[in-house]
């Protein structure tokens, strides 16, 4: 198996920080160029795109709240005024607002819901619309690449967190609808869902060791995922290597979503 991005170009939202800094460090690392989206400091952003550099990578930083409309019209024209291309959208950016359901107030749904849903679909709709414009070309067989990162609460239901799970749980479906729809265009689209990876959004349930103890509970593999391991998926399902996967969602999660209580018989 080869993986050759050399050449390619990516937007990857959110990725100051986290699974999309480890992706787009990921990416660049095999040679492609990338935008990296961040929402509010820049500081993060022009760190992660310095590490890219001092690599011998190509990278700029830009600007965008995914949930606004023009922010992310103006995201893709930057990458297309900087590299004239575009071969793929990794639609990482996301958030929590958790609230036990009876006290979720309309602020924390719609926050949750704008960004982790509605982002992906106005990123992903402005990256077909390009995908299509541009055609299949020397570098890929794909005319463009799709990425979106779901979650397994795209399938295990999560007390405390509805919004969220619905909002994942609407990415799945918005995925597959899409990559049925766009295949014809010769567009891959899949899902990256992770169980638990030690990144900023999940802190509280992995810092300290009884808070370990319990999230590992829930993992068979017996660790918790790193931002690496979600990178390596995302620079696979970005390579031509997975050329005839579309429409998939691949669980990444040490085992989590295999009904980890069972695991001792009974
Ligand atoms: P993170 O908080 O480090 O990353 C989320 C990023 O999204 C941040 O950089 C944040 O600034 C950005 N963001 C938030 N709102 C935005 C907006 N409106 N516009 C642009 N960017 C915005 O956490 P992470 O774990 O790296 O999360 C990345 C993705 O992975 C999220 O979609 C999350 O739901 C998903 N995920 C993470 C885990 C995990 O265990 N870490 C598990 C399942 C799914």
């Amino acid at each position: 198996m080869t993986i050759d991005l050399k050449g390619q170009t990516a937007i990857i939202t959110g990725s100051s920080t986290g699974l999309g800094r480890a992706c787009a460090i990921g990416l660049a690392r095999e040679g492609m160029n990338v935008v990296i989206n961040y929402h509010s400091s820049d500081k993060e952003a022009k760190e992660v795109r310095r590490e890219i550099e001092a690599a011998g990578g190509r990278a700029i930083a830009v600007q965008a709240d995914v949930s606004k409309e023009e922010e992310v019209i103006k995201l893709f024209e930057a990458c297309h005024e900087e590299y004239g291309h575009l071969d793929l959208l990794v639609a990482n950016a996301g958030l929590q607002a958790d609230a036990a359901f009876t006290e979720m107030t309309l602020e924390q749904w719609n926050r949750v819901i704008s960004v982790d849903l509605t982002g992906q679909f106005l990123c992903c709709r402005e990256a077909a619309r390009i995908f299509r414009r541009q055609g299949v070309h020397e570098h890929s067989s794909a005319a463009g690449k799709i990425i979106c990162m779901s979650s397994v609460h795209d399938e295990i239901a999560w007390a405390g967190h509805v919004n969220y799970a619905a909002a994942k749980g609407g990415v799945k479906m918005m995925m597959e609808s899409m990559a049925q729809e766009l295949a014809g265009d010769k567009i891959r689209i899949n899902s990256i869902s992770p169980g638990a990876i030690r990144t900023e959004i999940n802190r509280a349930a992995w810092e300290g060791e009884d808070a370990m103890n319990e999230l590992l509970k829930l993992i068979p593999y017996g660790r918790i995922g790193e931002a690496e391991d979600v990178a390596n998926l995302c620079t696979f399902l970005a390579s031509d290597a997975s050329d005839y996967i579309t429409g998939a969602t691949i669980y990444i999660d040490g085992g989590m979503m295999l009904y980890p209580g069972f695991r001792f018989g009974g």
